[in-house]
């Protein structure tokens, strides 16, 4: 190893990213790969795009950095504007941060301070998922439900976090169990969780519309979030979505919630809204919460010395630009819907792809030992390093998950290309990732 720079391996270091040009990064290896996963569903503009580049420049010749204490910027008003227009879902606000993890924290921070402005201390307890993730920092770790992820820090964890049941069909909804019945069941479960920890201690509940990394673009059944809103609405209990991964047009819809029937009352986003270009994140707050904080203390007790970083604003001001302007949450349907039925067609008959789900253009397939029982392959094998390198080999990038989290999951790949990507890129990319799969199955050890 010769490289300084501590990420993530400390055993071997990564090739050099070099350069970029839309859904293509060219590295220190000599190749020309596909982004197909936009890192991890963060390049949602692809690499280089002019209008996000003379925005961010623009903006470094007038100013680079104000103290938010002291100054407002006008990227991140126009920002605020364009986001919050026609107020969805009744969010009226937003709060700028650098990353999806300070997202996180900064909505569970906002919504202990709600109830605190209501005269309502009591309410200190958050409901979280099993098998999921917020973020890295220690409030969003501890909300977190994956094992993996908590068990080294597990001590070190705020304790005012408890895990519920994820809605996760593929693997708990049972034989014998309708749709509905199996919703009923989770919404049940969450109730009962209320009441064991006194419905009137809860102050917020969060979830992924879609889940991300860790389970691999699930998608939960219909009424199970309006269940949910349901339950936290009955409590008084606000109800936090993380759409750090899934939001910002990466489901087909500017919010992934907009699929469910439900509004949050504070919204996680990130990576779709500067696309990469800039560390940015946020949150989107509702009109009551916004409300319950002016009218009593006045001042939300959190901030970052970064926070609504004037360049940072620009370039996710451009980037929410490009993606109204260029209409590609169309283009994120059509495309999406051809990639989801490329890959079933390509892999969805293959004995060791359990699962192939999605939404949008975000898709996974979950790898497992045996269709019928759905049975993980050994953690040990890391099946998911070895699709992705075999892809790799193939020129696609795509994001590796898995076999060890919670021992209940098989290893899942994730693709999430970015919107810009055309009708040829999709079969390419399809063509690799099914090659990809192929070979690292056939390569896996006997035994
Ligand atoms: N929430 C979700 C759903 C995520 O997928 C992630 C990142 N993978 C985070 C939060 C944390 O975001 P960040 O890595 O930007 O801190």
């Amino acid at each position: 190893m010769r490289s300084r720079l501590l990420q993530r391996n400390l055993r071997s270091d990564p090739p050099l990213a070099l350069s970029g040009e839309g859904i293509f990064i060219r590295d220190s290896n000599g190749k020309t790969i596909i982004d197909g996963s936009g890192g991890a569903a963060v390049a949602c503009l692809g690499h280089g795009h002019p209008r996000v580049l003379a925005a961010m420049r623009a903006q470094e010749e007038k100013l680079c950095y104000a103290h938010t204490a002291l100054y407002s910027c006008e990227p991140a008003e126009q920002l605020a504007d364009l986001v919050l227009q026609d107020e969805p879902g009744g969010l009226t606000h937003l709060y700028l941060c650098s990353s999806g993890s300070e997202g996180t924290e900064a909505a569970l921070k906002m919504a202990r301070q709600y109830h605190l402005e209501r005269g309502e201390p009591q309410r200190t307890k958050i409901i979280a998922r099993r098998q999921s993730y917020h973020g890295n920092t220690l409030g969003a770790l501890a909300a977190s439900g994956n094992a993996m992820r908590r068990a080294p820090y597990a001590p070190i964890l705020s304790d005012a976090f408890s895990h519920v049941s994820p809605c996760y069909a593929y693997r708990d909804r049972r034989d014998d169990e309708s749709e509905t019945d199996y919703v009923a069941r989770l919404a049940a479960e969450l109730e009962a969780e209320f009441q064991r920890l006194g419905p009137r201690n809860v102050a917020a509940f969060i979830a992924e519309p879609v889940v991300g990394a860790t389970l691999g673009c699930v998608t939960a059944l219909p009424g199970y979030f309006d269940a949910v809103r349901k339950i936290c609405d009955r409590h008084g209990a606000l109800l936090i979505l993380d759409e750090v991964m899934c939001g910002i047009g990466r489901t087909g819809t500017m919010h992934a919630w907009e699929q469910e029937g439900v509004a949050p009352d504070i919204q996680v986003v990130a990576k779709g809204l500067g696309g990469g270009y800039q560390p940015v994140g946020g949150i989107l707050i509702g009109g009551r919460v916004v409300a319950a904080i002016r009218d009593g203390s006045g001042a939300f007790m959190h901030g970052h010395t970064y926070q609504a970083h004037p360049v940072a604003a620009a370039a996710a001001l451009a980037v929410q630009q490009v993606i109204r302007e260029e209409n590609l949450l169309e283009n994120v349907q059509r495309m999406g819907a051809l990639l989801g039925e490329r890959l079933t067609e390509r892999l969805g008959n293959h004995r060791h792809v359990g699962d192939i789900r999605g939404r949008g253009l975000f898709w996974a397939a979950e790898f497992v030992t045996d269709r019928a029982t759905k049975q993980p392959f050994d953690p040990a094998l890391q099946l998911h390093e070895r699709v992705k390198a075999e892809a790799y080999a193939r020129g696609l990038a795509c994001y590796p998950m898995g076999g060890t989290i919670d021992g209940r999951q098989g290893n899942h790949v994730i693709l999430a290309p970015p919107y810009i990507v055309t009708r040829e890129q999709v079969e390419t990319i399809v063509d690799r990732f099914g090659d990809a799969v192929e070979s690292a199955l056939a390569g896996l050890p006997r035994g």
